[in-house]
């Protein structure tokens, strides 16, 4: 009943389902499920003389004029001046001629939006409305959902198809009865109806308790069916034997930190184990993750199995090769690097193919079809947020149950940890090597670049080096390599014009791009300008200073991955963020970025400022997602829901229950129960 497609519900029809579609509403539960962003109380709700400059609230009146005219070529007002007992008001619309036929002297309108209040008065601009013929049917209305709608809808349009809906189902749950007992929650049915007809506004919350729960709870028996999974595997082997990472250790030219040798204890008990590794390292930038992972990789090569390990970007896999290649060799295991651009050789496929070749270190170029391995028994993806779910899961498909490592230096707010990788173990990298001077952080107008310049002039001549970063444009590769180039042509030829200084973006070809990052790494640069693909990893300690540009349309976990880059060797580093934004939100978020140099807080701030949508990872994990839940503000709610989930494990038909569950909740199966 549920999966019937919505046209056929009375009131829908081809017209409305395509609009419907639009909002990814296409059967009787997506419409169900489709909840209201609000709700106005009609019986309370007027035009008061008390409407603040910048309220956002729901007014509503009797229309006593409109007029709607042609101000100048290109700008067409309509005023609808609306009243009631309290007070008059103005509702605006620009250049939306047709609006002035919709409105009619004598009907009763409400209006939502934003109050804008000056010495003409009252206004509203643009402010969602419905019409009603008396301010009877208006208060009659009592509690009102308002829904997310597209162009072509209205809410009554959904509140109406939804009513129709209500009559003829009446949805279950798949949680168990008995779970939803324990945790004092309403029942389902209930919470739909309330959710969607409420008939107080004291209803609401425990409806949205229930389903929030019902979303949670799904969320977390999947996570626990995905580690019940994997534990039920078999791993490819035990690995035991250590006699090459040994070597390498006493190869290296420093002590592993004590953090270090933690997480390292952690994996190598994970690969004597019955079931594949699945671990999350998270270190903060520099903490040493890289010597961590080869440590992994070794650890295969010694127990007769290949390893890989793919990284997000070129420039990366190329540091990462380049950087073990020489201790890989003293040690005779053999290594070999997959970029996609770099044109890969037949005869490196077929050395991999047999196993002549140890170790892989690569992109997104390692996951082709044509990349086989012989016997693949570690995988490990370097900086992980920048690779989804299903891409971990294709690159672990290479082998026989590998065991797998996963890196991020974005560390997880620890809220958020438990949710989002509870299908990972998790090791933390607390500390970082010994002698490292926290990198001084500046914010400063975009009136003070030259000053800001100069100081980054001065380093060089100290014979420094220096990070420039370009403007964050989101949406196109294409224009962020313009950002840079322009950049680079202004910077080269002002305040850098007597230094030596190179380019890096994502468009630039791939031995440019070598060239740039060797004159760099080299010491021959002094200045590198670039966008955000010097974001993950690269490792050059002589640099000690940082300079980003519009600092403010950056994520404060993406500015500490830059400032990262800093802060690698013996000098005093400096990261100066310019802004021009005076918006104080903006102001206060980059003030308490220069204040704080650890990772975690940082996390914990982003997450505050930003929410959990803009948070990485999530989008790949669909957890911003959610229909009615928010993962931060709901969190008791999780918590809930995978004590619930904990609960039923116990039982000894826990895990049959479960599979019910799931497969009676679901329509398909969920991504994180695939392969
Ligand atoms: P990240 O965790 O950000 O990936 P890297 O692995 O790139 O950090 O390490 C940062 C730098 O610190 C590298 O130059 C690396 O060689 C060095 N390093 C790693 N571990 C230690 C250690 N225990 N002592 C001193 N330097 C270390
Ligand atoms: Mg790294």
């Amino acid at each position: 009943m549920l999966s019937t497609p919505i046209r056929y519900l009375k009131g829908v029809g081809d017209v409305r389902s395509v609009l419907l579609g639009k909002m990814n509403i296409f059967d009787f539960r997506d419409l169900l499920e489709h909840y209201p962003t609000r709700y106005e109380d009609r019986s309370q709700v007027g035009i008061t003389r008390h409407l603040q400059n910048g309220d956002v609230l729901a007014v509503y009146g009797k229309i006593v004029t409109v007029d709607g005219r042609k101000i100048r070529a290109g700008l067409h007002i309509t005023t609808v001046r609306i009243i009631d007992a309290g007070g008059a008001m103005n509702l605006i619309w620009f250049n939306q001629q047709f609006r002035e036929k919709q409105f009619r002297v004598g009907l009763v309108i409400s209006a939502y939006g934003k109050i804008e209040r000056n010495n003409f008065g009252v206004n509203m601009t643009n402010p969602e409305f419905e019409l009603f013929d008396s301010i009877e049917d208006f208060h009659n209305m009592g509690i009102v959902p308002i829904y997310r709608l597209t162009e072509g809808l209205t809410s009554k349009t959904i509140r109406n198809i939804l009513a129709n809906l209500l009559e003829i189902v009446k949805p279950e749950s798949a949680i168990p009865e008995k779970v939803i007992r324990e945790t004092e929650l309403i029942d389902y049915w209930q919470a739909i109806r309330d959710i969607h007809q409420p008939s107080t506004m004291q209803v609401i919350k425990p409806a949205r308790d229930r389903l929030i729960f019902e979303e949670f709870f799904a969320l977390q028996a999947c996570i626990f069916m995905h580690r019940m999974h994997n534990k039920g595997e078999k791993s490819v082997a035990k690995f035991v034997k250590k006699t090459k990472s040994e070597q390498f250790l006493q190869l290296l030219p420093f002590q592993l930190t004590k953090a270090q040798v933690e997480v390292w204890q952690e994996i190598s008990a994970d690969l004597q184990n019955d079931y594949p590794m699945e671990r999350l390292v998270q270190g903060d930038v520099g903490s040493g993750k890289t010597v961590v992972a080869a440590l992994a990789l070794i650890s295969a090569v010694d127990n007769g199995y290949q390893a890989t390990l793919m990284a997000p970007t070129e420039v990366l896999a190329t540091q990462h090769y380049s950087f073990l290649q020489s201790y890989f060799s003293s040690i005779g295991v053999k290594i070999a690097l997959l970029t996609g651009k770099s044109k890969t050789k037949p005869v490196t496929l077929k050395a991999i193919a047999t196993g002549e070749i140890d170790v892989v270190i690569g992109t997104h170029a390692v996951i082709q079809e044509k990349v086989e391995f012989s016997n693949l028994g570690l995988v490990v993806t370097d900086e992980q947020h920048r690779f989804g779910v299903e891409q971990r899961a294709r690159l672990k498909a290479k082998g026989n149950n590998p065991h797998m490592l996963v890196m991020t230096a974005t560390p997880i707010p620890r809220t958020l940890a438990l949710t989002v990788f509870g299908d990972l173990d998790i090791s933390t990298i607390k500390q970082l090597p010994p002698g490292r001077k926290p990198v001084k952080t500046y914010l400063r107008d975009s009136k003070k670049r030259k000053a800001v310049y100069d100081f980054a002039f001065s380093q060089v001549k100290s014979g420094r080096q220096v990070f420039v970063v370009c403007p964050l444009i989101e949406e196109s590769e294409k224009l962020q390599a313009q950002s840079a180039i322009a950049l680079y042509n202004e910077l080269s030829t002002t305040f850098f014009q007597d230094s030596c200084c190179v380019l890096l973006h994502g468009q630039m070809k791939q031995p440019e791009k070598d060239v740039a990052m060797q004159l760099f790494a080299d010491g021959q640069a002094s200045v590198m300008i670039a966008t955000t693909v010097i974001e993950v990893g690269i490792d050059i300690p002589n640099a000690a200073v940082m300079i980003i540009e519009a600092a403010d349309r950056f994520g404060l976990s993406q500015l500490h991955q830059l400032r990262g880059r800093v802060g690698r060797g013996a000098h005093q580093s400096y990261c100066i963020l310019l802004s021009e934004s005076s918006n104080p939100d903006t102001v206060r978020r980059l003030m308490a970025f220069t204040d704080c140099n650890d990772g975690f807080e940082i996390s914990d701030l982003d997450l505050q400022f930003r929410g959990v949508g803009q948070f990485f990872g999530l989008r790949q994990h669909g957890l911003s997602d959610f229909k009615i839940g928010d993962i931060i503000a709901d969190y008791p709610l999780m918590i809930k829901a995978k004590a619930a989930v904990a609960a039923i494990i116990l039982h000894p038909d826990g895990q049959k229950t479960l599979t019910d569950y799931i497969d009676s909740h679901f329509a398909t199966t969920p991504e994180l129960l695939k392969n």
